[in-house]
């Protein structure tokens, strides 16, 4: 039996998943690169099995798959697929978690680090001609006895708090999902949100974006932020209400920011944001590396595996579709 399964669109060089699909599920990948739902709605029609980077898989998309059996979300966050409309379909939706873990929580303390150091300031200050301590690094802080706030407790939140004591911060942590023994094992106090964006020194996002949590960090709440405080954004940029955070910024209440991630990725290159120097900024990198990389599609061309063997993928977002799952 040959089956068809699609790629709806790359960031990254396609080849290592296109040959992981190849070994692992013994299919050629067709390899898309495309966003319009129109055209999704046509390239995803007859496939078997959907394989997904960022574009978006709504319910139009998803009521129109004659026989898909496996939507897979190339990354962890999942906020541009329906899974309700996969369910509703019968088709199994997964991401895949774990693989770049320790590369995003290396890349927020990395973030968090150079906020605090000024790094980005002090290699202007240098390539500048520059050699003035005092102007390039006026906000260095002790960053040994500093408070950290990790915002989304899970995997990437854990990874960070065990990379963060070694730096001597103190941790608290929000999350409604985590109970506080879990927290305390990892050496951080369960608070509200409110409470733990009072009392951070540096603030890190770790939570996935949904329709509850999307501009969760508000005007408001970056208002009950210390002036002198730091936060890192590496999760997803509607988490943060952008525009309040650049006027923030701008008049000083709060010290600087980190952002992997945008609303609108690549960010808007004229927007006052990107011209603010207590800004620093990444293309959304946190998850890469060489090694995450190859693990990802790794697991998802076995995901693809399973699906067509009629066998449950690692990582199924929707068990309750099992209940009512498409027969190849
Ligand atoms: P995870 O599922 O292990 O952890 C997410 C945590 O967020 C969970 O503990 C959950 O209880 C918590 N949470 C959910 N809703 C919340 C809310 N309203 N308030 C506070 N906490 C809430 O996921 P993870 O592997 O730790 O990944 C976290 C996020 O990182 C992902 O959702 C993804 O958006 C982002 N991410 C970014 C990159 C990148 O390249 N920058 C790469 C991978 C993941």
């Amino acid at each position: 039996m040959s089956y068809k399964v699609v790629l709806t669109d790359h960031v990254f060089p396609e080849e290592s998943l296109v040959s992981q699909v190849r070994i692992h599920a013994g299919v050629d990948l067709e390899v898309h690169h495309i966003h319009d739902e129109g055209s999704l709605i046509e390239i995803t029609r007859g496939a078997d099995a959907v394989l997904v980077e960022t574009a978006h898989i709504t319910r139009r998309v998803i009521d129109n798959m004659a026989k898909c059996r496996l939507i897979s979300r190339h990354g962890v966050g999942y906020d541009t697929l329906d899974v309700d409309a996969a369910t509703d379909a019968g088709i199994m939706a997964c991401n895949v978690t774990d693989y770049c873990t320790s590369e995003v929580a290396d890349h927020a303390i990395t973030m968090l680090l150079a906020l605090a150091r000024s790094l980005f300031a002090a290699d202007r200050e240098v390539r500048s001609g520059g050699w003035d301590v005092f102007t390039a690094c006026g906000k260095n802080r002790r960053i040994d006895g500093q408070t950290l706030g990790i915002v989304g407790f899970g995997k990437i939140g854990q990874a960070l708090a065990r990379r963060a004591t070694g730096f001597g911060l103190n941790l608290l942590g929000y999350d409604p999902y985590v109970p506080a023994d879990v927290m305390q094992a990892w050496g951080a106090k369960k608070v509200e949100l409110d409470e733990l964006l009072k009392l951070s020194d540096l603030v890190s996002l770790h939570l996935p974006l949904s329709a509850g949590t999307r501009h969760l960090i508000s005007g408001e709440r970056l208002a009950l932020m210390k002036p002198t405080a730091f936060l890192v954004n590496t999760s997803r940029g509607g988490l943060i209400d952008l525009a309040a955070l650049t006027v923030a910024l701008q008049e000083g209440r709060l010290a600087g920011a980190g952002l992997d991630v945008f609303e609108k990725e690549p960010p808007d290159q004229d927007g006052p944001l990107l011209k603010l120097p207590n800004v620093i900024t990444s293309p959304h990198a946190g998850f890469y590396s060489e090694g995450s990389l190859l693990d990802l599609h790794t697991r998802q061309a076995k995901q693809v595996a399973a699906a067509l063997a009629g066998n449950r993928p690692d990582n199924l977002l929707n068990p309750a579709v099992l209940e009512h799952l498409r027969r190849l």
